[in-house]
């Protein structure tokens, strides 16, 4: 009796696995051009997110659901997933969006394939971005970010940069002082 139990479980639970990865597919494959970046506050870098695949072509499915079960299709028009594409086929391009684990050290936004991090105030954080596809299950990608404080050198640049303008207008409010005098 327990061993029928046993069994009837063991059936269960593999039936359930099975059908939880037809369900979610193959994860899709996302990487990120660059996957550790050093940044200064008040700076910013564009980052590259690609996946694999970049798209899956989809059906457009007739909108008829007492004729066509739609997913499955079941009046003849399917797509390579199953689902009814009576209305034509279409490229299904990947959602992908970012989060910085600490928005006070760095922001982040998403645009058209592109990731921009902008630097905010010295620390460490971790992006993830997360790309949904139909089909496919969510893939991710993270990205260390390491921003800097402005330092102490780049005061210094700014500092002589502003010194030699104002020594260089002294010197032509001189000239012009000295060629008004003659
Ligand atoms: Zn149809
Ligand atoms: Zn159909």
């Amino acid at each position: 009796m327990i061993r029928r139990v046993f069994l009837t479980i063991c059936v269960l639970l593999a039936l359930s696995s099975a059908a939880v990865a037809f369900d979610s597919g193959t994860a899709l494959t996302v990487s990120a051009s660059q996957e550790t970046v050093t940044l200064r506050a008040g700076f910013s870098r564009k980052i590259n997110i690609t996946t694999l695949p970049s798209c899956v072509e989809v059906g457009i499915d007739c909108g008829m659901p007492e004729m066509c079960g739609i997913d499955p299709c079941t009046c003849g028009s399917a797509d390579s997933w199953g689902v009814c594409s009576c209305n034509g086929l279409k490229d299904a391009m990947p959602d992908i969006c970012a989060r910085s684990e600490d928005e006070n050290i760095a922001g982040v936004s998403v645009e058209n394939g592109t990731l921009k991090i902008r630097a905010l105030t010295a620390g460490r954080t971790t992006v993830t971005v997360t790309a949904a596809l139909p089909h496919y299950g969510d893939g991710f990608a993270t990205i260390s970010v390491t921003v800097l404080p402005l330092g102490v050198g780049l005061y210094l640049v700014c500092a002589l940069a502003a010194a030699i303008v104002c020594a260089a207008a002294l010197l032509a409010v001189r000239a012009i002082r000295r060629k008004r005098g003659n």
